[in-house]
């Protein structure tokens, strides 16, 4: 596994594309199809989008095959569900081979993770006044590869119980809200190890959002580092104002880490999230498709 681009190398990158490297299709828990949300990328003038999903890539064929009609560039990736000493977070995995059998393996056991969830989590939203929960649910996650929080979401929202998505997750499904149920996810280590053998760069995804001490976050950037991930999201729709954008570009700098962007798109409705639509990359980062934007000649997998 050779490391073939070092921070700092000068490669010529065209700055000009745009480049959306976080959204989700219905294949997990985003509105749209696949192939409707990278027509809609391509509308929004996105040249490169990656699809990560949440802990499923079955939405990646059906992306791509749009993508070609487009003429977009479409990268397959993944948002994966890890567990870090107690703590939820989420690692992306950028140009993944989805084809890869201990990805797909380690995806499969979360998604069954995800099912027991939701059985608990139906459990105690029925006592809270849900009907029919897990169906309900279910019903939500129609021709989606899994079942999370949206999905109940969006039930608890057509049952009238809250009257939008956000006070759904304020009221019921946040930690210690009554149709809270905690889930150990896959470990930082392996999932690191998933998408290496994907042939795939693993990057921290919205590192602000889970309101780590200083000392945590960089501690998380140390075990990253040390296990093989190379990424970390600098700029995301899911976080967005400046301060949060310099501290983390800091933590890129600091760490060696290359810089990636992202709307984390789920739903035209939630207009934070609009796709392509992100605030300037600080300069003198090294952003992460550097890896896959080299010139031909000197183009290698990313490791
Ligand atoms: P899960 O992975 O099933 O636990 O659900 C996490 C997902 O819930 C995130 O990826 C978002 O799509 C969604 N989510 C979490 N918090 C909020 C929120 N406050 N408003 C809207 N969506 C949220
Ligand atoms: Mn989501
Ligand atoms: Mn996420
Ligand atoms: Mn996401």
């Amino acid at each position: 596994m050779t490391e073939v681009y070092h921070a700092g190398s000068a490669t010529a990158l065209d700055d000009s594309l745009v480049y959306d490297l976080h959204s989700h299709s219905r294949a997990s828990d985003g509105l749209l199809e696949p192939a409707a949300l990278v027509e809609r990328a391509a509308r929004a003038g996105v040249d490169c989008l990656a699809l990560t999903d949440h802990d499923t890539t079955a939405g990646i064929e059906a992306a791509e095959a749009e993508a070609r009609r487009q003429g977009l560039r479409l990268l397959p990736g993944v948002e994966i569900s890890v567990t870090w000493h107690g703590q939820l977070l989420h690692i992306l995995g950028l140009a993944i081979d989805p084809a890869t059998a201990v990805l797909q393996a380690g995806l499969a056991d979360l998604r069954e993770r995800r099912l027991r969830r939701a059985e608990a989590m139906a459990r105690r939203l029925e006592r809270a006044g849900l009907e029919d929960a897990l169906a309900g649910a279910a019903r939500q996650a129609e021709g989606s590869a899994i079942i999370g929080r949206a999905h109940f979401a969006r039930e608890l929202v057509e049952q009238g119980l809250v009257r939008d998505i956000q006070a759904a997750f304020r009221r019921y499904l946040r930690r210690g809200k009554p149709g809270y149920a905690a889930c150990e996810w896959a470990g930082l280590d392996e999932v690191i190890g998933w998408i290496r053998a994907a042939g795939g760069v693993a990057v921290i995804a919205h590192p602000a959002r889970y309101r780590l001490s200083r000392q945590r976050l960089r501690q998380l950037c140390t075990d990253f580092r040390e296990l093989g991930g190379r990424g970390i999201e600098v700029v995301s729709g899911s976080h967005a104002t400046n301060d949060e954008i310099r501290s983390l570009a800091v933590l890129a700098r600091d760490f060696g880490l290359l810089a990636s962007q992202g709307s984390d798109f789920h739903d035209p409705a939630l207009s934070w999230t609009a796709l392509g639509r992100l605030p300037r990359m600080p300069l003198g980062l090294d952003p992460v498709w550097r890896l896959w934007e080299a010139p031909a000649a000197g183009r290698r997998q990313a490791v």
